[in-house]
């Protein structure tokens, strides 16, 4: 994740309220008849260079950069 501004590129509304969409790896182990879960691992996050932000105010989803490359054609004055 950048620390760089947001600006949200659907509502141009929201500067400041995001919901980062990571993702998560979690390991198990199935019972190859019955179908079910024997035994989970812990949950490791998965590194992403560029994750998907949500916007919290109109709840548009999309990769980071747009919401970057958003903030960088119309800074906050
Ligand atoms: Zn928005």
């Amino acid at each position: 994740m950048q620390v760089k501004p947001y600006f949200c590129p659907n509502c141009r509304s929201n500067r400041v309220k995001f919901s980062l969409l990571s993702s998560a790896r979690q390991q198990i182990m199935k019972d190859a008849i019955s179908g079910e879960v024997t035994d989970q691992y812990e949950t490791e996050q998965v590194d992403q260079d560029e994750p998907d932000i949500q916007c919290n105010v109109c709840g548009f989803v999309g990769n980071e950069m747009r919401f970057v490359k958003q903030a960088e054609r119309e800074p906050r004055m």
